[in-house]
């Protein structure tokens, strides 16, 4: 396909563009395209962006636009939009407005009567459910939850109740409070870990939440995850296809018997 033929960028455009969540094979070629030809690029992390915009030889101006700033920065973004730039809003990683900041310079655009694109690429959630095994026909995606037990655990038991998959986004630092809590709520479900998207230690752990609070216990668990939990009616993991966790944890200890042959 010739890139070369497509139009330039629309003026007074807001593109969000999707970047790399490890991989930086994964970037596209049109956010590349949006990246080297927008006036500015809004950026969660500037230095962060900076370095991913240097990686792939361009140079575009940087503004800042995270969490604390986004009221403010909307309006200027808007601003810049009005007169006709071309602005293009990246994230540390992955999809904007995917628990990042975006959603609200979105909304301003759109209530200006403003164009916006997406330029779509890389998000956790997706690579996860995709591959994680689980129902991927109807999914709930929850994201972080809060930080206080007590939330966490409403939170948790409210969601008991709706459909699908559900999709959580968690820390390192609290992957195995949330298993803990999952054991608590979720029993009897089967989880999913997916660990290091995209990366050179990427791994999916499958098994209920005791299972893996066990796997948790014997090596500490690092990386970034993807929590899926299968919804209410899923119908059970297939474990006969393919290695149990119990299985996986012999095998990385040397203790399994050999079954190879
Ligand atoms: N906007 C991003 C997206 O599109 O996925 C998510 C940003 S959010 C601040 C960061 C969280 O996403 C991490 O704490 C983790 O839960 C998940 N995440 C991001 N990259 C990941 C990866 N490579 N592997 C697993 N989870 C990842």
């Amino acid at each position: 396909m010739d890139t070369a033929a497509l139009p330039p960028l629309t003026p007074g455009t807001l593109y969000l563009v999707a970047t790399p969540i490890g991989n930086l094979e994964d970037i596209t070629l049109r956010a590349l395209r949006v990246l080297r030809e927008c006036d500015v690029v809004a950026a969660e992390d500037t230095r962060r962006s900076g370095q991913l915009l240097k990686h792939f030889g361009i140079s575009r101006p940087l503004l800042s636009y995270f969490q604390f700033n986004e009221a403010r920065r909307s309006e200027e973004i808007i601003e810049r939009l009005r007169h006709g730039a071309k602005v293009a809003l990246v994230t540390d990683a992955g999809s904007p407005g995917i628990s990042d900041p975006g959603e609200r310079v979105v909304k301003a655009a759109i209530a200006a009567g403003l164009r916006v694109e997406s330029v779509v690429g890389p998000c956790a959630l997706v690579g996860a459910l995709t591959a994680s095994g689980l129902p991927t026909d109807e999914f709930h995606f929850v994201g972080f939850l809060p930080h206080k037990s007590g939330q966490r655990h409403n939170r948790l038991t409210a969601l008991q109740a709706v459909p699908g998959t559900l999709v959580f986004y968690e820390s390192p630092y609290r992957i195995e409070k949330l298993l803990g809590e999952l054991a608590e709520v979720y029993p009897a479900r089967d989880v999913v870990l997916a660990r290091e998207l995209t990366k050179k230690f990427e791994e999916f752990l499958r098994g209920k939440p005791a299972e893996l609070l066990a796997v948790a216990a014997k090596r500490s668990l690092k990386g970034e995850f993807v929590v899926l939990v299968a919804g209410a009616d899923a119908p059970s993991f297939p474990r006969s296809d393919s290695t149990s966790i119990a299985e996986e944890e012999e095998l990385e200890d040397g203790t399994a018997p050999s079954s190879a042959g």
